[in-house]
């Protein structure tokens, strides 16, 4: 995915929901941002995230995907009724 945008005054750029929600870089995430002498700079995050809901607590990686114990439980419960 590639977009162009605009630094703000205090140097922020915001990250498209759609970047946010395919990168699982959700508000809290902690991420490493490093600059290369080619100019690029690249956002990292330092640990596994939720994909939906940007918890860093108790995450899984399943599939692909990082997914924490409460969304997680919370699809188990829509396929099986709350226990
Ligand atoms: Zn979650």
């Amino acid at each position: 995915m590639l977009l162009s945008k605009k630094i703000t005054k205090s140097g922020s750029v915001t990250l498209p929901r759609s970047m946010r929600q395919e990168t699982g870089i959700h508000p809290g995430v902690p991420v490493d941002i490093e600059t290369r002498d080619d100019g690029t700079v690249t956002i990292r995050k330092r640990v596994m995230s939720c994909f939906h809901c940007g918890s860093v607590e108790s995450v899984v990686k399943v599939s692909g995907i990082e997914i924490c114990r409460n969304c997680a439980e919370k699809i188990w419960e829509a396929f099986n009724g709350k226990q």
